[in-house]
């Protein structure tokens, strides 16, 4: 789960980072008495979003100006016209896509006086099994391009978790940020209290870009990206109320209530399969015949017809989706309870797009029986080579009849 920056400062705060005075604001109103009580004579505005490259994004709409999602203001009144101009306008980054997020909250934080900008982050290293740091000089910028780049001016490094952060790790940060003396000493402690925060919150990433020296030589976070395991979310509530729904995928939002393992992507063959290993190889063959999925998603073992339903409405939702490829080895799960899911959520929302169903193992006679029986449109297939082929005909034929009428037969038909 991903938070907003003014989140991930509050929750730095807490673990004992230094992070800026601040405070989020989510109507124009509240802007005048939030720089008062800041007290200046430095603010800036930043926009939150789930989105990184604010500082050089640009606004959609003429009236937000053309002076980035993040903005230093040296007047109360400054603070004030950013906000109206920022709030409810659509930030375009170099993260958002071309479709970019509306900006629904700003933080108003106190501005700092830079003498250094660095780059650190954290992060769960599938390969070594750790938790790494990333550390380097080239702060404040695209981290991607320094590490295309100069991938020398990059350190890595981590740490083995049956001693935790030590002395050395402190020197190597301080090495990898150049830093000596008291800033050096700096860094030290401050590594160690985000890689003992990283462990005690269950974060799966987090990441300061920049961290900086302030002018009176203090390290100090500027900016701050959390993300969280969501397996672990259960052992922190009060991180799990931090959850922005406006930022997630409402189909992803939706398959979660239902317990579903969905994951949305780009294509336009919506799947829905039980089992993940099933659900993967499903993706793959589509992509094999040259087309695309549009979604990841795993009934599980134990779905009742209602929770097949769900997910059934959850794909045709996807205005992406052109064809659906139902693959079902029915085990635990019963092909009956698939197939009355199915035709159930066709009752209720329609079908528009062909829809082609393979279904295998327990129950799969009484199954065939329900679809069959069903007056629902559906391409039977014997096993998954022959399914993927077929959807991806399905596909191809709407296509090149397309504009001869008879997608609007299809259509008239379901
Ligand atoms: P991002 O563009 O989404 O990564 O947003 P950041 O929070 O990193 O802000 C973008 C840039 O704005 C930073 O790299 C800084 O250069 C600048 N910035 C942010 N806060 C301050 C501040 O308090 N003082 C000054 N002088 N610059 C700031
Ligand atoms: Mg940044």
């Amino acid at each position: 789960m991903n938070i907003h920056e003014y989140q991930g400062k509050a929750v730095l705060k807490d673990i004992g980072a230094p992070v800026s005075r601040g405070i989020a604001i989510f109507d124009a109103s509240e802007a005048r008495g939030a720089a008062e009580e800041l007290g200046g004579p430095l603010w800036v505005v930043k926009s939150q979003i789930h989105a990184g490259g604010r500082g050089k994004g640009k606004f959609r709409e003429e009236k937000a100006g053309d002076k980035g999602g993040v903005r230093l203001t040296r007047s109360v009144e400054e603070v004030v016209e950013n906000a109206k101009q920022m709030l409810g306008s659509t930030l375009v980054t170099a993260q958002t896509g071309d479709e970019g997020k509306v900006v629904n909250r700003l933080y108003i934080e106190d501005g700092s006086d830079i003498d250094r900008e660095f780059y650190i982050s954290l992060l769960v290293d599938r390969a070594t099994s750790r938790v790494s740091f990333i550390a380097s000089t080239e702060g404040g910028m695209d981290i991607e391009r320094v590490a295309h780049d100069t991938p020398e001016k990059i350190v890595t490094f981590d740490i083995d978790p049956a001693t935790g952060f030590m002395p050395h790790h402190g020197r190597t940060l301080a090495k990898a940020l150049d830093l000596s003396g008291d800033l050096a000493k700096q860094a030290h402690k401050l590594g160690k209290i985000l890689y003992d925060g990283f462990l005690a919150k269950d974060m799966s990433l987090l990441e300061i870009n920049p961290l900086i020296v302030t002018e009176d030589q203090c390290l100090h976070c500027l900016d701050a990206k959390v993300s969280f395991d969501n397996n672990a979310l259960f052992r922190h509530p009060d991180i799990e109320e931090m959850r922005d729904g406006t930022e997630e995928d409402e189909k992803e939002v939706e398959a979660g209530r239902y317990d579903l393992s969905y994951v949305a992507l780009d294509g336009n063959i919506g799947c829905m399969v039980n089992g993940a290993g099933l659900a993967m190889s499903t993706m793959d063959i589509i992509k094999l015949y040259g087309r695309e999925p549009a979604n990841f998603l795993d009934v599980g073992g134990g779905a009742t017809t209602g929770k097949v339903a769900a997910a059934f409405k959850i794909i045709t939702s996807d205005p992406g989706v052109e064809g659906i490829l139902v693959n079902i080895f029915g085990g635990i799960m019963k092909c009956d309870v698939i197939a009355n899911g199915v035709v159930q959520a066709v009752k209720d929302v329609g079908l528009e797009v062909p829809l082609v169903v393979r279904l295998e193992g327990t129950n799969v006679g009484r199954g065939k029986e329900i679809i069959n029986n069903s007056g629902l449109n559906v391409i039977a297939a014997d096993d998954l080579d022959d399914a993927a082929q077929k959807i991806v005909a399905a596909l191809d034929d709407t296509k090149t009849c397309t504009g001869t009428g008879l997608d609007k037969i299809l259509n008239q038909q379901s």
